[in-house]
């Protein structure tokens, strides 16, 4: 490569919400610093975040940064609901999405001299092979599931996988390295549950985990300081990782540094924000509203709204609740009905959005917790704004999650598995109220600590520059 033209880095996430966040943060930290960057989209996404987001205007900023659209496989009408994109993982979608990778390459008019790919998207490896560039897998999710799923075959050959029923979730794992004291059944990745140790969506897992060794690195979102200890497991596996997360608060840092604190954010989101929550929560006292709000992709039944809400309103506490259009299931809408029906009933205690600006509602003066999914960007937006959370995981690495939050860093309480109005009015009110100063003080200092490591001398930010430095030194 002639040496004084920048690196040329094209990234290429998972079409999903909280897979997209991350790794368009980190193409923007990458263009800050005057790489050339080419961001891949799925056709889908790509509409959306045209018709949602200032996303062309933003990135016309950095001389070089091309947004590209490329296929998911799926056709255009395809409705892109709950979990589709295994989908993806079919045999003839995947050789489709790879030829348009290979073609895209190929074709391109300054060739590509680095990859950051979705640790799940395991054939863009080949083409990279194939095509000499040096590739690096960035897991979106969290690290501790990542080491979990890489020990599923540990797990199936020690006899500890199958789960044999619900009477054996309580039982400890023990083949899982640097976990043992807190890993139980009910605590691992949702997939884990499946009955059958051949489980299709299970195996797909561990074969995209179990090739990770192979890429040239690893990236990761998070920081030396909240998983150090799992960082060291697994780097046993895959020497060069690179934590530099998070990554929301990196770029907010790195943007203030070089633009002072008014610059504009990229709010990369594929719904429309509903900023109206924001005078409502500007209208209550501090820390007294329980945001709520269970991500991109869960989707919930009906029967577990209502207890939820009338969780909520037993509790006394405020709540900012997002309910995501077609997320609740239920025949013809009936679903989104019934949330219409109670909030008349209690205007006065909740607030309703289709989508919320999260990372502005989190950081607002007015929230003092987090009922979540666990979902790992919800997770670690509230531990960078010191929110303590309630968490409900749902499904994915978010069991796993859970119990980090609640056991290891014990900066919340882990709701898995159970869902009534009277265990949510409990934990609310235990945050809330009763054990306020302790959830509040232990999140701060959390929230402190982390911030630090994205700050110029932190462990995250050191990791950062140093990625910066060894894409030039593999682009020269
Ligand atoms: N999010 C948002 N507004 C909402 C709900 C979620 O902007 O009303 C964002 C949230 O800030 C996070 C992402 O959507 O960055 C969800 O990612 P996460 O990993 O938490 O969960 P997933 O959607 O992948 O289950």
């Amino acid at each position: 490569m002639d040496k004084d033209r920048c690196p040329h880095v094209l990234f290429f996430p998972v079409p999903s919400q909280g897979h997209v966040n991350p790794m368009i943060k980190l193409a923007e930290l990458l263009a800050l610093t005057g790489f050339r960057i080419t961001f891949l989209n799925s056709h889908h996404n790509h509409e959306r975040l045209l018709k949602f987001t200032n996303m062309t205007a933003h990135f016309a900023r950095y001389p070089g940064f091309e947004l590209r659209a490329i296929t998911d496989g799926l056709p255009l009408d395809h409705p892109r609901s709950g979990a589709w994109f295994l989908k993806m993982y079919e045999e003839a979608t995947e050789m489709k999405i790879k030829q348009s990778l290979r073609d895209m390459l190929v074709n391109m008019s300054t060739p590509v001299d680095y990859m950051i790919v979705d640790g799940f998207l395991g054939f863009a490896l080949d083409v990279a092979r194939e095509l000499g560039i040096p590739i690096v897998y960035f897991r979106t999710s969290s690290p501790c599931s990542f080491w979990a799923y890489y020990f599923i075959p540990d797990m199936i050959q020690a006899g500890e996988l199958p789960i044999k029923g619900s009477e054996d979730m309580d039982r400890f794992i023990t083949t899982v390295p640097g976990m043992e004291t807190y890993l139980r059944c009910r605590d691992l990745p949702s997939l884990c549950r499946a009955t059958d140790k051949e489980d299709a969506y299970m195996k797909l897992i561990v074969k995209h985990t179990r090739k990770s060794p192979q890429a040239d690195a690893l990236i990761l979102n998070t920081a030396e300081e909240l998983d150090g200890a799992i960082l060291s497991q697994i780097r046993t596996k895959c020497p060069n990782v690179y934590a530099i997360g998070p990554i929301n608060a990196q770029l907010n840092n790195r943007l203030n540094a070089k633009h002072g604190e008014s610059h504009d954010h990229f709010s990369n989101t594929l719904w429309e924000e509903d900023r109206s929550c924001i005078s409502w929560l500007d209208k209550q006292r501090n820390r007294s509203v329980v945001y709520v709000s269970f991500g991109s992709i869960m989707s919930m039944k009906r029967e577990e709204l209502i207890e939820i809400w009338y969780g909520l309103v037993n509790s006394k506490s405020k709540f900012l609740f997002v309910v995501r259009p077609n997320s609740v299931i239920g025949k013809d809408g009936e679903g989104e009905d019934v949330v219409k029906e109670l909030f008349d009933k209690t205007k006065d205690q909740g607030y309703i959005v289709d989508w919320a600006p999260q990372e502005a509602v989190l950081n607002h003066a007015a929230v003092g917790g987090f009922l979540t999914h666990s979902g790992w960007n919800s997770t670690l937006e509230s531990i960078i704004a010191g929110v303590p959370m309630i968490c409900w995981p749902y499904f994915s690495d978010q069991q796993l999650n859970s119990r980090v939050v609640s056991e290891v860093w014990e900066i919340g309480l882990d709701m898995k598995d159970v869902c009534n109005r009277k265990m949510v009015e409990e934990m609310v009110n235990d945050v809330m109220v009763d054990r306020k100063e302790k959830f509040a003080k232990s999140a701060a200092e959390m929230a402190k600590l982390i911030n630090e490591s994205v700050n110029v001398g932190g462990s995250s930010y050191s990791n950062l520059d140093r990625l910066i430095e060894d894409i030039r030194g593999m682009s020269s």
